[in-house]
């Protein structure tokens, strides 16, 4: 597996069965409104997912994935808005009539059944030898064939977690939610699960949404992201688009890093502008701000469009080296500016190439057509 890749580019659709049912439904919330005891929760959330896709709800935590995850599975009635599968209005529709899988955090297995139990406990329709071929081939989904008889307390994290989903999967729910799905397991079996839900996902065809506070893990599973702050749907889109076209200050600093200097406009003009930076400095884009002159401002900029150098430079601003860190083929270092702004600075690290300590000054100018300006709060 290419490690560059993002895990969803990783599986190719060939590799997904092509006998197996598309069973996805696409989901749309409309206009949800939600408060408890009178403190809103969820305020005005729409967004899409299309049948067969998979979207991640970020955001920090207390935004309101949660409730939206309880709202869609039908564990909360919302006070407000529209919830539909397919061509079905569930709004108020009883949640074991949904058809919507869910998986918990804490996986939630009941702890003095078996594998088998458990994942049988989905499949009450089903009896005898007809219902322990369906749990077999959901724990071969899985691969989870040899485990049939132990106990949740038998089986690593990892495994439990697999539990948890051949149960979900159980009564062939057309949707499945996964509540941090990947939170409790540690760096490298987070990142098998992670690939491994994905060729099940990819399987199954099942519209899945997740919800977690790790916007890595959404920009490596999901094709969606949805980022929530405060109760309200902030940006939805692809990563990529969020990534590169974040619409405000908060998604630009949530999805990916982003330092943020303060400016005021200085020049404004049809073809140009001009930005006084707190530190003083003058940094000239060729292009309007779209704000009007005098007005407060502030720049993010991602570590990888910060350029260092080593000698003063035209239009570069001194900085000081505070902490430099190798990450992979990338060296990140640490900066502060002349009146104490922050600012991550990415650079590629020729191999061989030793740590220069922390201290002393560098020059930095930024990548022009990748600075964002938002008003300042
Ligand atoms: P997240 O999943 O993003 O952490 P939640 O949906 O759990 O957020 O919570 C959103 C808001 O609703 C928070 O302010 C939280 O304290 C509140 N909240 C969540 N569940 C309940 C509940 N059962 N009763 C009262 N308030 C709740």
């Amino acid at each position: 597996m290419d490690a560059t890749l993002p895990l969803r580019d990783a599986i190719s659709p060939a590799e997904a069965s092509p006998a197996s049912a598309r069973l996805g439904e696409a989901l749309s919330v409309a206009g949800i409104v939600h408060a408890y005891s009178g403190a809103p929760a969820v305020d005005d959330v729409s967004f899409d997912v299309p049948a067969g896709g998979v979207a991640a709800i970020l955001g920090p935590s207390g935004c309101g994935k949660s409730t939206m995850l309880r709202i869609i599975s039908g564990l909360v009635t919302p006070t407000a808005g529209v919830v539909r599968l397919g061509a079905r209005d569930v709004t108020r529709m009883p949640a074991r009539e949904r058809r919507v899988g869910m998986v918990f955090q804490n996986y939630a297995l009941f702890p003095h059944m078996t594998v088998r139990e458990n994942v049988g406990y989905g499949l009450s329709g089903l009896k005898g030898p007809e219902k322990r071929a369906e749990v077999d081939k959901l724990l071969a989904l899985v691969r989870l064939e040899k485990f049939a008889d132990r106990l949740p307390r038998q089986m690593s994290g990892g495994q439990q977690q697999r539990v948890a989903v051949a149960r979900a999967l159980a009564p062939r729910p057309t949707l499945l939610l996964l509540d941090e799905p990947f939170a409790a397991l540690d760096r490298a079996l987070r990142a098998d699960m992670q690939f491994e839900f994905l060729r099940l996902q990819r399987e199954l065809g099942i519209t899945t949404i997740l919800v977690t506070h790790d916007q890595e893990e959404a920009q490596a599973v999901a094709d969606r992201l949805i980022v929530m702050n405060a109760g309200k749907v902030e940006q939805a889109g692809s990563p990529s688009e969020l990534y590169d076209r974040p619409r405000t200050l908060f998604v630009n600093t949530f999805v990916g890093q982003a330092s943020v200097i303060k400016a005021s406009v200085a020049a404004e003009s049809e073809t140009a502008s001009t930005l006084r930076l707190s530190t003083g400095d003058e940094i000239h884009l060729p292009r309007r701000s779209g704000f009007m002159r005098g007005t407060n401002v502030v720049i993010a900029v991602r570590p990888e469009h910060v350029v260092l150098h080593e000698k003063p430079a035209p239009g570069a601003i001194p900085a000081r080296r505070m902490m430099a860190v190798p990450q992979g083929p990338l060296r990140l270092h640490d900066l502060l500016l002349a009146d104490g702004t922050p600012l991550k600075a990415a650079e590629r690290r020729a191999s061989g190439a030793s740590d220069a300590p922390p201290g002393g000054t560098v020059h930095v100018t930024f990548e022009l057509d990748h600075c964002r300006l938002y008003p300042s709060s």
